[in-house]
Order: structure tokens, then C-alpha cells, then sequence
């Protein structure tokens, strides 16, 4: 018998049944249901005493006596009420349906084992419509086996796939395709992890003996999912490694050194030298260089790119920076031709914008060699764009950007360019681990000197008034002032009107001449936005009101009030990436979360963790708890996160360990041909096989 079979081999499931399976549960292969597992567990191998009951708990099991019975009359009907009674305590058992048949069959003073999920109202316990069971009847059924729930749907539900037949199908899956069960890992890692054996894993997870069994189970399955996505991960990379070739920069020369000693308009902090350390190695090794770059905003990741693109040019490469926003292409366009001024190096922006005369240009520029450095939006991603010899592409803000585009960078060149890719969304390090295990990681993890801290509050709307008033003393000092408006794309026209109403109340509020207001949103024509954003830049408007447009990248550094209407709307991350927006300058910075008094509990977390810390990394790691991984920036697309039954939140220990291992295994025995890992290389080319997702590009 094998696994791989259809679920039709199972006894007494039928072709319709399966069918409907597939569709609703996505199971089509004995392996399929077998790996299904229940999301909670009937517990019927313990007894609780009224004594030991939580207000958490949620179904129990108690044996007890049956004091006395009564009707109580409510505001419509009544209900019957029997005490309940045991050695530590007593309780209730209440009915609303059925009560003169219950009644009549309730014997007083008699021992019952009663069964049901318990109430907590006003310090007492209640069980409504519990399993009752005379003891001594209890006694002659076995209940030594807690019974597993099954996730399911309605659609299910109503076609008769019920959680009891589900049960029997797997049972009957166990009895038959038992012995084809093959242990997937070592007999090392069992020793050494104590982990239970797959088959009585597989047993217990489903059918689980008692908590102690159901608990190994689940830690040897947990074990064995994030230990083979490892694996994979880190295999993946070590190929990349050897199997990708990559550009050998093997000079730091003129250009680098020349910008390094006489361009440099500060000194490095320590975490950027790190950084490029990490980077010079990596290009200079032969291999190919898949590097993630994470620096909270402001901790000055640009000039280790250009520092890389630098790198690239003194070997006779080109370059390519991507970003996300034309606003952020463009930024970086100044800022890299400010830095590269006087120097003997071209470079060119090409967006959406571009018009085809200039484009025309950086197209023949490029492929004849004369321009080194392209900057641009996903526009230089077409195919018309085409490099004498592309030697980097780095990809900032890289979470705005699909595999498919990423990809196709990779392809810019018969040999595939070096990637940096870098990002200001911090992502814990367990979550790192998972989705980017395959990617080499440098963090930045230093802001440059003399930053102060962004001072954060949150106000309620009522206090507008001396919110304004703040506003105007800052704006007295000569500072320019953020107000950012929620934008959720589900209501386009909303969040267009209450930026509208937003910009008119700010307009009474700050009158001109004496206040210039810029305003940027989503539905302006890229020109007139650019054209906005330059007076904000050059200090001509006071006050940008604008939609969350401005979140990435846009440097005005002598901006220092960042103010968030609404901010009960925006995710952590999104907040984290607007306060980064200020504090760029010399001044003291604030940033102020307006919201109105009506907070969910999540909201409240964000802000208060807002106002606690300013960093990104603390920030992200909450960030992940309120959402799960799978809403964090950037994962949704990796698909290592479907999951079926660890928690990358809640195992972090197992997770640790599991890599831990794969990491050693892996220097021990790289293509998994010793004898003694066989089992670990059958189960690890059935995943690799059964899945896609390992081979695609980050
Ligand atoms: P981000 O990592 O958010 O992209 P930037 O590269 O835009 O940050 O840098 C933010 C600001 O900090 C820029 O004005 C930049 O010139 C400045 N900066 C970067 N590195 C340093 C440094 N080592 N010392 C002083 N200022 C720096
Ligand atoms: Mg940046």
C-alpha cells in the first residue's frame, strides 16, 4: 500500500466523497489526509473536580451527584436546573429544550459523569445541556482515547462529511497504510531530540493515548516541518552558491577609492563598514551574491549601495537601482548624482514618466556602455532595457516587488548580476529565518550619530485644537509639518473625500499667505504630484497634507512633525515607516497619532507600542504577533509559511533547533548520501518534488 494513493483506497470513501474533499480541502492522496490534522481535541481521559475549574477551561469532565432538580421560570419559558455536586464543590446543569423528558429521567443521588463545555457567570459554574451518563453505565464504554476535531465547512457539514466520518476515515487510513509510513528523519536526530517516531506520531496526533502523547507528537511534527523547510532553504542557497557563477569584482579601484576619500560627505557608522565588508566579500568570491539589506529607516542604506554600485564600475560593470515609487526613483536619482558629482560616471533615471525621445537615449546608452548607472522604477524592468554588462542590481524597499519582477533582473545578463536587496521593514529574525533562510542577511543595525529620538504621542481627536497650536509654534521655528490621511483602496472616494475635508479644515486653520500647503495623493498625475513634493522639498509649503504616498523613502530632513490622522487605521509597520519620515534633521522631531476614541484592542496595542519604542525591530517582532505571519510585508509571497503545524510565532525554540540541525547536517553531508541519512533524503526529494516553491527566485 502506498501513501501516494487516492483517498478512494481508503475503505468506505467514496468517488463523490472524495471529490468533494479535494475541492473543499484541497485532499486527494492517502499522504494528503494523513498529514490533516485535527485543530482541537475532545478530552475524555480526565476528570476534573469542581474544585480545580477555570473560568478558561473549556469542556470538562466531572463525576458527581445530583443534589436536587428544579424549574426556574425565565422571561420567556423556563429553564431546569439540576445542582450538581461533587466531594470539592457544587455546580449547575441547566436545560432549555427537553425539560420534562430530563427531568423525568435525572435520578437523584445517583452518580453521573457529566460532559460539556462550562459557563462562568458571576463566580459559579454552569454546564448547559451537558453529556450525562449514569456512572455505572459510563463504566462498561471504554473512554480512554480523546477524540480529535477536524477542521471543516459548511459546505461539508451539509453534504454529510461529518467530524465522526472523518474520524473513520482516517482511523480506517491507519489500519490499512500503517506500515507504509516511513520514518522521514535519522535515527541520530531522534536520539538526540528524544522525538517520537513517525508512525506513533502520526497515531497520536490523530488518535492521541493522553496530553503527554498528544505533546510529543506535536513537537515531533512541528520538529520534522520546520527542520525540512530548513533544509530546503539553506540547500537552496548552498546551490545558489556553487552553482551560480557570479561576477568576480575583484578590484576596489579608482572610482571607489576615489569617492571614498574625497566624496564621502561623512564618515561611515561601524554597521555600514560591516555591511560592505559582508558585500566586498561576497562579490569578490566567484559566487553569486543574493544578499538582504535590512536598515531602519534612516540608518543610511544608500550610500552602501552606491558604495556597492561603485564596486561594480571599477570592474568594468553597470549598475541598476530599483525602486519602488517614481517619487523614491527620483530621490535617488538626485542623491546618487549629488554623491557621484565631479566624477567621471553617468547616470540616468528611467520611470513610467520617461518620455521615448530621452528614452530612446539611456536604451542606446546603456547597451553601448556609456551609461554605468540606471535608476528607475519597475519601467526598467522591460525588455527593451537591455545592459552591455549589468554587474549589480539593487533593489530597494524590495517588499513592493513580486518574484516575477524580481526575477526578471535576474535575467538582465547571461551571467546573473549580483542582488542586493534592501529593506526598512524590519523582519524578526525567526520570520527571517523562515521566508528569507535562503538569502544571505546584513542588518544595519545603528542609526548614524547625533539622530534624536522621534518624540511620539497619541491624542484623541477632541484635542485638534492644541494639536494645531503645537503645529503652528513649530512651524514659527521654521520647521515644516507632515499630515498623513488614511488611504484603503476598498473606498477610493472615501478616503479621497476625507482628505479633502481634511485639507479644506487645515486650510481655515493655517490661512494663506501666511501658510503654504502642499497636498499629494494617489490621484494626482505624476507630474503635478512631483511638482508639489519639490515645494514641500525646497521649504516653499510649510505643511504637506498628503495620503500615505509619501511613506517610503522621501527625505526632507528639515520636516519634523509628522502628524497621523486617523492612525487607529494604519498597521505597525505602515506607522513605523511614516514617523521615519521625520527625525532626519538636526531638530528635536515629534510625530502625533490622532485617533478618535473608538479603539479595538489591536489598535490600541499599535499605538501604545508607537508611543513605547522607536525601534523597528521591537516594533516588527509585535507587529507579527497581532497579525500571524502570513500579513507580515513581503511573506505572503514565499509560501514556506503554509504551515500545517508549527507556529513560527510560538515555536521559536523548535525552530531554532531545527535549523541549528539542518545547518550541521548540512556541512556533514551536503547531498544527504551518507547511509545513515537515507530516510531524511527520500522524505526531503518527495517534498521537493511535491513542491514548486523552492524553485523560484527571491
Ligand atoms: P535609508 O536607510 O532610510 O534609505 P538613507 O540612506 O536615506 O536612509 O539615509 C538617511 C540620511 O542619513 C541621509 O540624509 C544620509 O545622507 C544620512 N546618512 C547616512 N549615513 C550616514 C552617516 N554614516 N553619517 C551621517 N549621516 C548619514
Ligand atoms: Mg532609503
Amino acid at each position: 500500500m502506498n501513501l501516494d494513493y487516492p483517498i478512494t483506497y481508503i475503505k468506505g470513501v467514496s468517488v463523490q466523497k472524495a471529490t468533494l474533499l479535494f475541492a473543499e480541502l484541497g485532499i486527494k492522496t492517502c499522504n494528503d489526509l494523513l498529514n490533516f490534522f485535527p485543530f482541537r481535541y475532545i478530552d475524555k481521559t480526565q476528570f476534573y473536580t469542581i474544585k480545580e475549574l477555570q473560568p478558561n477551561s473549556s469542556e470538562v469532565q466531572i463525576v458527581g451527584k445530583i443534589m436536587h432538580v428544579k424549574s426556574v421560570a425565565q422571561k420567556r419559558g423556563s429553564r431546569l436546573v439540576a445542582t450538581f455536586q461533587d466531594a470539592t464543590g457544587s455546580m449547575e446543569l441547566v436545560w432549555f429544550k427537553g425539560q420534562k423528558w430530563i427531568k423525568d429521567s435525572l435520578k437523584v443521588n445517583e452518580s453521573y459523569v457529566v460532559y460539556g463545555k462550562m459557563n462562568y457567570y458571576n463566580g459559579s459554574f454552569s454546564i448547559p445541556h451537558p453529556e450525562i451518563e449514569l456512572a455505572t453505565e459510563y463504566k462498561n464504554k471504554l473512554q480512554t482515547k480523546m477524540q480529535p476535531v477536524y477542521p471543516s465547512s459548511e459546505k461539508l457539514t451539509n453534504s454529510g462529511i461529518s467530524n465522526k466520518l472523518m474520524r473513520n476515515y482516517i482511523q480506517s487510513l491507519l489500519q490499512q497504510f500503517f506500515d507504509g509510513i516511513q520514518e522521514s528523519l535519522s535515527p541520530e536526530i531522534i536520539s538526540d531530540f528524544k522525538l517520537m517516531h513517525k508512525r506513533e506520531a502520526l497515531l497520536n496526533i490523530h488518535f492521541p493515548k493522553n496530553q503527554e502523547h498528544l505533546a510529543k507528537a506535536e513537537y515531533r511534527l512541528k520538529f520534522e516541518e520546520l527542520f525540512f523547510i530548513q533544509l530546503q532553504l539553506l540547500r537552496k542557497k548552498l546551490i545558489n552558491k556553487t552553482k551560480i557563477k557570479g561576477f568576480v569584482f575583484q578590484n576596489v579601484g579608482p572610482v571607489f577609492n576615489e569617492f571614498y576619500a574625497d566624496k564621502l560627505p561623512f564618515n561611515l557608522t561601524n554597521a555600514q563598514k560591516k555591511v560592505l565588508k559582508e558585500i566586498r566579500k561576497d562579490v569578490a568570491s566567484g559566487a553569486h551574491m543574493n544578499r538582504l539589506l535590512q536598515g531602519d529607516v534612516g540608518s543610511g542604506k544608500t550610500i552602501v549601495a552606491v558604495l556597492s554600485i561603485l564596486l561594480a564600475i571599477d570592474n568594468g560593470f553597470q549598475a541598476t537601482l530599483m525602486a519602488p515609487t517614481e517619487i523614491l526613483a527620483n530621490q535617488h536619482y538626485i542623491a546618487v548624482s549629488e554623491l557621484l558629482e565631479g566624477m567621471n560616471i553617468k547616470v540616468e533615471i528611467l520611470t513610467g514618466s520617461t518620455k521615448t525621445k530621452k528614452r530612446r537615449t539611456i536604451h542606446q546608452n546603456l547597451e553601448d556602455g556609456t551609461l554605468h548607472i540606471l535608476i528607475g522604477t519597475h519601467a526598467l524592468l522591460e525588455d527593451k532595457v537591455k545592459f552591455l554588462n549589468l554587474g549589480i542590481a539593487i533593489i530597494d524597499e524590495q517588499h513592493r516587488f513580486g518574484v516575477a519582477q524580481r526575477s526578471k533582473l535576474w535575467k538582465k545578463n547571461t551571467t546573473v548580476p549580483h542582488i542586493l536587496v534592501m529593506t526598512a521593514t524590519p523582519i524578526p529574525r525567526t520570520l527571517a529565518m523562515s521566508v528569507y533562510g535562503d538569502l544571505d542577511i546584513s542588518v544595519i543595525d545603528e542609526l548614524p550619530p547625533g539622530r534624536k529620538e522621534v518624540k511620539t504621542v497619541h491624542r484623541f481627536d477632541s484635542n485638534r485644537l492644541s494639536v494645531f497650536k503645537f503645529i503652528k509654534d513649530e512651524i514659527s521655528k521654521g520647521r515644516q509639518v507632515y499630515m498623513v490621511y488614511p488611504l484603503i483602496q476598498e473606498s477610493e472616494v472615501m478616503d479621497y473625500k476625507d482628505l479633502m475635508d481634511g485639507y479644506e479644515s487645515v486650510s481655515r486653520e493655517f490661512p494663506s499667505p501666511k501658510y503654504q500647503i502642499s497636498i499629494v495623493h494617489g490621484q494626482m498625475k505624476p507630474a503635478d504630484k512631483e511638482f508639489e513634493m519639490q515645494r514641500f522639498v525646497k521649504g516653499e509649503t510649510q505643511i504637506m497634507v498628503a495620503t500615505t504616498v509619501i511613506e517610503v523613502g522621501v527625505n526632507v530632513p528639515n520636516a519634523s512633525v509628522m502628524i497621523i490622522e486617523s492612525s487607529e487605521r494604519f498597521g505597525l509597520s505602515q506607522l513605523h515607516q511614516l514617523r521615519g519620515r521625520v527625525g532626519r534633521g538636526a531638530d528635536q522631531s515629534y510625530c502625533i497619532l490622532l485617533s478618535s476614541y473608538k479603539l479595538s484592542p489591536e489598535a490600541k496595542t499599535r499605538l501604545k507600542t508607537m508611543v513605547e519604542t522607536t525601534d523597528g525591530f521591537k516594533i516588527a517582532e509585535v507587529d507579527l504577533k497581532l497579525r500571524g505571519p502570513g500579513n507580515i510585508m513581503g511573506t505572503q509571497q514565499s509560501g514556506v509559511l503554509n504551515l500545517k503545524i508549527a507556529d513560527i510565532v510560538k515555536d521559536t525554540q523548535i525552530l531554532v533547533a531545527a535549523r541549528n540541525k539542518a545547518i550541521s547536517l548540512i556541512q556533514e553531508d551536503s547531498n544527504l548520501s551518507k547511509p545513515e541519512n537515507s530516510n531524511i533524503k527520500n522524505a526531503y526529494l518527495k517534498l521537493s518534488k511535491a513542491s514548486e516553491i523552492w524553485s523560484e527566485i527571491s
